[in-house]
């Protein structure tokens, strides 16, 4: 009911029905247009507000549908009005898996007797709406739940990538399944292990420069690095400097969309928190 009748009115539905039907028109196919919600069985007609009486259509096909009937209205198609009556019945199929999960997740939460707090995609992205955040993975989690306000956030976010610690397996193999080449048994050359983050300084020659970045190694003491700008081969150990000791993560800065942010005035005692503990 809050979904249908309170401030996220309309938000929760239309994700909802932008994922059931694809972004597209349910009656022309097209996409990339602007969609509106439409009554298959006409609200003038009866029609009920359920999300199984509801599609997306484009504005011209929304229009000239208007009130009519779909069985009149897709008097010419019936292969397509069959497929739209059972689509509009059919749940989400990844809806309904991630209905399943939340709530065992939840149970799980709850058992422990923190403070738990749900939400919604929905409400994050009216929360996003609200402060004008542009989309991305660190700002839908700051917008994530109840919130009040929002101040600001940084320009830059730290990504950590997990990267595992290398392979037990010593050889590579050829398309065939052959082994095609031996790596060796040793896991550190001259006190470096591939996965370290490292930063060179090469004095000279046509790798000059700095490089910061994922070290691999290789026995001859010539290694590789991986930098946020590509990989650069071939950099004598001599001039690489340990920063961090590999972890099976690799950890890189990225800038995050700056918008500014004026809404609304923090309340009292304001701040963010998106529920929970
Ligand atoms: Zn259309």
């Amino acid at each position: 009911m809050e979904y249908q009748q309170g401030t996220l009115a309309g938000y929760e539905v239309r994700e909802y029905l932008l994922a059931k039907w694809g972004r597209t028109c349910a009656y022309c196919g097209r996409t990339g247009v602007p969609l509106n919600i439409d009554h298959i069985h006409p609200r003038s007609r009866g029609g009920s507000d359920r999300v199984s009486n509801l599609v997306l259509a484009c504005i011209p096909c929304n229009q000239s549908k208007n009130a009519t009937p779909i069985e009149e209205f897709l008097k010419a198609k019936p292969a397509l009005l069959a497929k739209i009556l059972r689509q509009a019945k059919a749940p989400l199929r990844d809806a309904a898996a991630v209905n399943a999960t939340r709530w065992a997740l939840w149970r799980a939460l709850t058992a422990t007797s923190l403070p738990v707090t749900t939400s919604s995609g929905g409400r994050t992205k009216w929360n996003r709406s609200r402060t004008s955040a542009a989309k991305s993975h660190t700002l839908d989690a700051l917008h994530v739940g109840r919130l009040d306000a929002v101040t600001g956030w940084p320009s830059i976010v730290l990504v950590a990538k997990a990267t595992g610690r290398g392979t037990y397996c010593r050889t590579r193999t050829d398309k065939y399944g052959f082994p095609r080449l031996q790596l060796p048994r040793i896991k550190t050359v001259r006190g470096f292990q591939t996965g370290d983050l490292v930063r060179a300084n090469v004095p000279t020659g046509t790798k000059a420069g700095v490089h910061t970045g994922r070290v691999a190694i290789r026995t001859t003491g010539s290694f590789n690095i991986t930098t946020r700008h590509g990989t650069v081969q071939g950099i004598g150990h001599r001039h690489v400097r340990l920063l961090q000791r590999a972890d099976g993560y690799g950890y890189a800065t990225h800038s995050e969309t700056r918008v500014r942010v004026a809404f609304p005035p923090p309340p009292e005692g304001g701040g963010i928190h998106s529920g929970g503990p």
